[in-house]
């Protein structure tokens, strides 16, 4: 698992991609930072739209850049909202992470200002999920 040094550093790319957002909508602006398990990270940002369900988090955004290159093994992602409260991953993009990631997989979450930080594993965050072995 890696260190709290690392988390902040995820922590202030995640803020770094927050810039990103495009969120005219709910103005809630949202960043995040991936970690892959080979060092790299990849960052993503909210993407609203007028229909709305086009709309992606900025998890899932990290996410499908990383596999688009064709990486599938993640360590660690922080996510940072525009709210007072952590922004906790949403169900569709923790069952995406469901599908790449184990049980250990830390997710390190923030509100605006990173005065309040919650770093949980996915095992935390969605138990008894379904997943990849389901289907075997
Ligand atoms: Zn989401």
């Amino acid at each position: 698992m890696i260190g709290k040094e690392k988390q902040k550093e995820l922590l202030r790319l995640a803020a770094e991609a927050r810039e990103h957002s495009y969120a005219p909508y709910s103005h809630y602006r949202v960043g995040a930072a991936l970690l892959t398990k080979n060092g790299a990270i990849y960052q993503g940002c909210n993407i609203e739209n007028a229909s709305f369900t086009p709309t992606i988090c900025a998890e899932r955004n990290a996410f499908f850049k990383a596999i688009f290159d064709g990486i599938r093994t993640f360590e660690a992602i922080a996510v940072i909202g525009s709210g007072e409260l952590p922004a906790y991953p949403c169900g569709v993009c923790r069952q995406v992470m469901a599908e790449f990631c184990d049980d250990d997989f830390l997710i390190i979450t923030s509100n605006a200002d990173g005065s309040e930080v919650v770093a949980e594993t996915l095992e935390q965050m969605l138990p008894h999920r379904f997943g990849p072995k389901d289907l075997l």
